[in-house]
């Protein structure tokens, strides 16, 4: 077993992309699960991070008492129902033996939030962190060996990835118009969820922009930005520009389409005032991938 699964170790097995199980330590039911064959529970890899926390000791409604990680469902001589928020527990919750009182995840991690003191500029909840998070990987840099997570938004990150950021709101050279905000639970399902520069899938960091649902993945803001102007290119005798949004194109160069970021050339033509205009006049269109890549 490559995570971390206390006393579950032998039976837990995961379950590659099976989308409709919902998981036991939040409402939601996509990507991968793990799955304990004794417990039943079935947890995303996003809340395992849940069994680093095996019991509670300073919960201020039972302080003294320990509150201990549960994973088959609250005690069927109890109330199944959270005593704090009133909702019904699912079957991994938290459960004091002295006041025979049961808590849902959602209010441990309220709880586990308030204590911590990481808080960054750019995140609006304070971060936890991870001891056994060798397996898990950062959202920021795909790479595994995080060290930090934030319990409500589920994103995990690297020491050395957290100081990337610095506020929640950038400048970015691929959308000018308006300020990008950092988002830290995917892109909002209304939007077209993949980069609009790159097409890969946006994780749950990323660059958006409200206005224009426009989404910009880690790679493509940080990472390995993708250059807005291209001056040194055989193809095209002018410097091309890089066109950062969702447009349908074919490319000049080898004749494919492409839906998303054209760099295109102006050959600047003193009549036309329209600038506008000249653009789609006079435009070389080429697509990103392939031939810059
Ligand atoms: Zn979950
Ligand atoms: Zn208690
Ligand atoms: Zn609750
Ligand atoms: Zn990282
Ligand atoms: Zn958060
Ligand atoms: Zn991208
Ligand atoms: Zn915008
Ligand atoms: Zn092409």
């Amino acid at each position: 077993m490559s995570l971390f699964f206390e006393g579950h170790e032998d039976h837990v097995s995961i379950i590659k992309h099976r989308d409709g199980l919902e998981c036991d330590a939040c409402d939601r039911s996509f990507g991968d699960v793990f799955s304990c064959g004794e417990c039943k529970f079935i947890v995303h890899k996003k809340c395992v991070f849940m069994f680093d926390i095996q019991e509670i000791f300073d919960h201020p409604s039972h302080d003294g008492h320990c509150l201990k990680l549960l994973t088959t469902g609250a005690p069927d001589y109890t109330d199944q129902k959270c005593h704090l928020c009133g909702k019904k527990t699912k079957r991994l919750l938290y459960h004091c033996s002295d006041c025979k009182l049961n808590l849902d995840i959602d209010c441990i991690i309220d709880h586990i939030c308030a204590r911590s003191p990481l808080k960054m500029p750019w995140h609006h909840h304070p971060l936890i962190k991870v001891e056994h998070g060798n397996n898990m990987l950062c959202d920021f840099c795909n790479e595994s060996g995080i060290d930090y997570c934030c319990p409500r938004c589920r994103f995990m990150i690297h020491e050395r990835c957290v100081f990337v950021f610095d506020s929640p709101e950038i400048t970015h050279p691929s959308h000018v118009r308006h300020p990008l905000k950092l988002l830290s639970n995917g892109a909002p399902d209304y939007t077209n969820l993949k980069c609009h520069i790159c097409g890969d899938a946006t994780g749950n960091l990323l660059y958006h922009c409200d206005i224009c649902k426009f989404n910009l993945d880690m790679r493509c803001a940080v990472r390995k930005p993708t250059p807005v102007a291209l001056s040194d290119v055989k193809v095209h005798e002018h410097t091309l520009t890089l066109m950062p949004r969702l447009i349908s194109f074919v490319c000049d160069a080898c004749g494919m389409k492409g839906d998303r970021a054209p760099y295109f050339g102006i050959s600047s033509s003193p009549k036309q005032e329209n600038k506008s205009m000249t653009v789609l006049n006079c435009c070389q269109t080429i697509h990103l991938h392939g031939h810059f890549a």
